[in-house]
């Protein structure tokens, strides 16, 4: 079969060729019509229509891997909170936690907090203006560096984040895995040449914002897309062929028990709660006592095991008023573990329940009431367990 002008530009590009570029009729047109659809579209956000540094920053590293929906009330409460780089650094990691609580990927907040000390310290409390210069910050990427150097900076430098990958590899029908190897070089020079030159803030995010709203993965809006004139993948209907993401990596399935020990303090229920050790998942949160449970283990083993946990904890067994009961299960997905958690409520004898102090320092393990618990860091998945909990109460 013959192949289209596209499929052989397309592979002639990723040899090495140059026949992906854009010549200066199409970047001309491009920039013009996606910032003149960017002004009349482009969503009211509030991290936009400012040149400040810092508020750029948080709200890009809330939006990684994150719902523009669901980032709106925390970048609110953080900016109340942290209304500057200064007062983030001087904060607790435990604060930035609990600000962060329930937003998932929490290495985010650890390496923003890490970083607002790293410029507070060596900065002068200044972010440097240049995409190289910011790189060397704690956590920030090519991709972060790129959106704050052009946003709040101006600096003429392109922000390639997930929507403008998919963008791209549609405009000039790019092939192959972006995310690796020759396609992903050719897409970060073909981004390169794209950004508007003048206003390279505001071309960063509007072509953010059509991957966003309108270039989606499926079902993409060509109808209404402001650069279809331009686009291979339009042209030649092979849309959903771009782009090759590669292969999704596998995720291994991992079993956990989760307990909700309750005892009944002079002023109300508390909860036993646990900080998680600084490396690996939910590092530094705080977590109802939990252990992964090993497949071949039987009921009987598991609840042994979770004893154990508990035990460890308070320094002595639990005495419990009633057995354990379920409070339900559910899947929480990691990119490569699949959570299933089982979780149950352990409701503490009255009598003896002076004698259920955590062993451990306070700082690593303690009781806590209703409010405490609203304010702790703690993952999404230990939200849904809270969650289960008040719902079998009320
Ligand atoms: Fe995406 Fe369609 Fe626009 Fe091409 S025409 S950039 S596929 S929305």
């Amino acid at each position: 079969m013959e192949s289209t002008r596209d499929e052989r530009e397309g592979s002639g590009a990723q040899a090495g060729s140059r026949a992906h570029d854009f010549d200066a009729a199409e970047l001309a047109d491009i920039r013009a019509a996606l910032l003149a659809w960017y002004r009349v579209h482009g969503r009211d956000l509030p991290w936009r229509g400012t040149r400040d540094p810092y508020m750029i920053w948080v709200s890009e590293v809330m939006l990684q891997q994150t719902r523009v929906a669901t980032v709106l009330d925390y970048y609110r409460r953080w900016m109340e909170r942290f209304p500057t780089l200064d007062e983030l650094a001087a904060a607790s990691l435990d604060d930035v936690l609990g600000m962060w609580s329930g937003l998932g990927y929490y290495r985010r907040a650890r390496y923003l907090h890490e970083a607002s000390v790293q410029v507070a310290q060596q900065m002068d409390g200044q972010l440097p203006k240049s995409a190289k210069e910011l790189r060397k910050i704690k956590g920030i990427g090519e991709y972060t560096a790129g959106a704050i150097a052009s946003i709040a900076f101006a600096q003429p430098v392109a922000a390639v984040d997930g929507n403008v990958e998919r963008v791209l590899a549609r405009l000039r029908a790019i092939s192959g895995d972006v995310r690796s190897g020759a396609p992903r070089k050719l897409l970060r020079r073909l981004a390169a040449q794209l950004v508007d030159p003048d206003e390279p803030g505001d071309f960063n995010q509007a072509l953010m914002e059509l991957g966003a709203r309108v270039c989606t993965p499926r079902q993409p809006g060509c109808e209404v897309c402001p650069v279809r004139g331009h686009c291979r993948a339009y042209r030649t209907g092979r849309q959903a062929d771009y782009p090759n993401a590669g292969a999704r990596p596998e995720q291994r399935p991992v079993d956990l028990r989760c307990a909700v020990v309750v005892r009944q303090g002079a002023a109300g229920a508390q909860f036993l709660v646990r900080k998680r050790p600084a490396d690996g998942i939910w590092g530094n949160l705080w977590e109802f006592p939990t252990s992964e449970m090993p497949g071949a283990l039987g009921e009987a083993g598991r609840a042994q095991a979770m004893q154990r946990v508990v035990r460890e904890i308070l320094g002595t067994p639990a005495q419990l008023r009633e057995p354990a009961r379920a409070l339900g299960d559910f899947v929480h997905h990691f990119t490569h573990l699949l959570l299933n958690i089982h979780a149950e409520l352990w409701l503490l004898a009255d009598a003896g329940c002076d004698d259920h102090t955590p062993a451990a320092v306070p700082e690593q393990a303690r009781w806590v009431d209703d409010s405490e618990l609203e304010v702790l860091g703690m993952s999404a998945a230990m939200r849904k367990v809270l969650a289960l909990y008040q719902a079998q109460k009320s």
